[in-house]
C-alpha cells in the first residue's frame, strides 16, 4: 500500500553504500521507519530529502512490517553546511527530544509542529537561543504528559510570592511559607511567568516572548533540569550542546 506523508527526518543511518534508514516524526502517525534505496548520488533530490532535518514530502509503500521510500521532495532543509556548530547542535537536540518523546503510530501533528517552528525560529536567528531551547523542552515535556502544575503555589493556592520554588521531582509549585523538601529549585518571578505563558498559551502565541539574555540561560537551566529529571533520559545530543560554549 502506497501512501503520502509530509515528515520531519529526525534520524539518518547510512546502510551500505547508498542506502539509508530514516526515522520520520509525521503529522499522522508520529514516529515510523523508512528505508530509502539509491541516495548515493549527493546532488539528487532523494539524497537532499533524505537527510537530517529535512522536511519532505514522501511517498512510502508498506511492505510486511517496514516503509519504503519511493518518492521524496524536500519542501525545507534546515542547516545546511557553514551554520553555527551551536545552532546546529541545538537542532540535533530537538530532533532527539522527539525521538525519544513523540510517540509511534500515533497522530503527532503537535509534536511536529512544535519542532518544525523551533527549528524555523532557530535558522531564523532572531530570537535567543536559550529561549528557543526552553520553549521547546517545556512544551514537549507537557505534549507527553509531565506538564508541571505551575497555576499556583500546591499548599496555600497563592499565585505568586516574593520566593516561589519548583520541585523538579513532580512539578509542582511551592511559595516560601509553605515549601516543604523535596528536589526543589527557586524559581523568580519571570522564569515562572515565562513557564506559565509557554504552558497556557495557544500554540502559535508561545514564542511571542522575551526575557533579558541572563533570564533566559536560567529558565533553559531549569526546563532541562526539569526534563531530564522526569525523563530520566540522557540525551547524548545535549551533552554535546552544552560541551559546546556560546558565541
Ligand atoms: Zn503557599
Amino acid at each position: 500500500m502506497k501512501f503520502s506523508a509530509e515528515a520531519l527526518v529526525i534520524r539518518e543511518k547510512n546502510i551500505g553504500e547508498s542506502d539509508r534508514l530514516l526515522t520520520l516524526l509525521t503529522k499522522e502517525q508520529g514516529i515510523i521507519k523508512a528505508f530509502a534505496s539509491g541516495v548515493k548520488n549527493y546532488k539528487s533530490k532523494k539524497s537532499a530529502g533524505t537527510s537530517l532535518l529535512s522536511f519532505s514530502s514522501f511517498l512510502l509503500e508498506e511492505k510486511g512490517d517496514t516503509y519504503r521510500v519511493r518518492e521524496v521532495s524536500p519542501i525545507r532543509v534546515f542547516f545546511g553546511a557553514g551554520d553555527n556548530i551551536k545552532k546546529l547542535a541545538l537542532s540535533q537536540y530537538f530532533c532527539e527530544l522527539a525521538l525519544v518523546l513523540a510517540p509511534m503510530d500515533t497522530e503527532s501533528a503537535e509534536f511536529l509542529r512544535l519542532i518544525l517552528n523551533s527549528l524555523h525560529f532557530l535558522s531564523a536567528g532572531d530570537k535567543n537561543i536559550n529561549l528557543l531551547k526552553a520553549v521547546t523542552e517545556l512544551k514537549i515535556i507537557a505534549l507527553s504528559g509531565y506538564s508541571p502544575e505551575l497555576v499556583s503555589c500546591e499548599g496555600c493556592g497563592c499565585f505568586e510570592s516574593d520566593m516561589m520554588y519548583f520541585n523538579l521531582s513532580d512539578g509542582s509549585l511551592w511559595c516560601d511559607k509553605c515549601k516543604t523538601g523535596g528536589n526543589l529549585r527557586p524559581i523568580s518571578k519571570t522564569e515562572l511567568s515565562a513557564m506559565r505563558h509557554i504552558l497556557f498559551s495557544p500554540f502559535d502565541k508561545i514564542y511571542n516572548f522575551s526575557v533579558p539574555d541572563e533570564c533566559a540561560a536560567a529558565l533553559t537551566k531549569l526546563t532541562e533540569d526539569y526534563l531530564v529529571t522526569q525523563t530520566e533520559h540522557k540525551f547524548a545530543t545535549l551533552d554535546f550542546y552544552n560541551s559546546i560554549p556560546e558565541d
